[in-house]
């Protein structure tokens, strides 16, 4: 278990994957804007398919308190990379952050550490928030290795990044076995990876650690969020499958927060 302390609201995110178009996009937030009233000591993010971004930002309307990003940018700004999309482009859609290295996109898509870091380097650089999603498959669980992956996951990226930059990218423990199973980890393991996660934090760049949300995601349900958000060292959820109803989610983004 880490020692140390984290100092921000807890962040709930919804992952769509390939869910969505822009029809279904303005449906959702039309019943979510009135399934989830502003809640002040919560960021809310949307991780929608970037074709439905704009209708996305259309359907929020004036709900500021509510962001929008993308699954996925390339490293590069532009070029001949048929099918990409750059992290500039993102935040000109209005996307104000990104997911990097989600599993589907690692273990489908065969994308490497290395890929993933200069991702990383490539939103922050366009004033993307990234959300670097780290987590150990079944078999390395067994064998022992949450540790030696989920550091390995995260150092590809600090090799890239000054120290001082670190302190601008969100974490997500997502352990392969739990995304889309219906098996999520316990509280007691995410806290654990969580704490693995918080220490290397704080070797590399010291208190400014405590700034850096470690979401959990991994078959996050509205009956399971209250447990896995009070757990120790975790500070906010990603959720996929559960963050396609609007008033199912709704209730996950209003799951009560221990007082700061
Ligand atoms: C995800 O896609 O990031 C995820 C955690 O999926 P699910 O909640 O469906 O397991």
């Amino acid at each position: 278990m880490s020692e140390w302390t984290t100092i921000h609201t807890p962040v709930i995110a919804g992952n769509w994957k390939m869910h969505k178009g822009p029809v279904a996009t303005r449906e959702f937030f039309h019943a979510f804007r009135d399934a989830y009233p502003p809640h002040e000591d919560r960021t809310i993010v949307f991780f929608l398919p970037a074709i439905s971004l704009t209708a996305g930002i259309e359907g929020l309307g004036d709900r500021a308190d509510i962001d929008v990003g993308v699954q996925n940018i390339h490293w590069e700004p532009q070029g001949a990379f048929t099918g990409e999309i750059s992290a500039r482009m993102a935040w000109e859609a209005g996307a104000r952050y990104t997911l990097v290295g989600h599993s589907e996109r690692r273990h489908l898509f065969g994308e490497t550490d290395e890929q993933c870091a200069l991702k990383v380097r490539a939103a922050l650089d366009a004033g993307l928030t990234p959300v670097l999603c780290v987590g150990e498959t079944l078999h390395e669980r067994r064998a022992g290795r949450v540790a030696d992956v989920i550091l390995r996951q995260l150092d590809a990226v600090a090799g890239v990044l000054p120290p001082d930059r670190i302190p601008r990218i969100l974490l997500a423990y997502e352990p392969v076995w739990a995304i889309g199973t219906g098996v999520n980890a316990t509280p007691e393991d995410a806290s654990e990876a969580h704490g693995v996660l918080r220490d290397r934090l704080h070797d590399l760049v010291g208190d400014a650690a405590a700034a850096i949300p470690i979401l959990y995601g991994g078959s996050v349900k509205v009956d399971n969020a209250a447990a896995l958000l009070r757990a120790e060292g975790v500070d906010g959820l990603l959720v996929g499958g559960a963050s396609l109803d609007p008033s199912g989610f709704a209730d996950i983004a209003a799951t009560p927060v221990a007082a700061a």
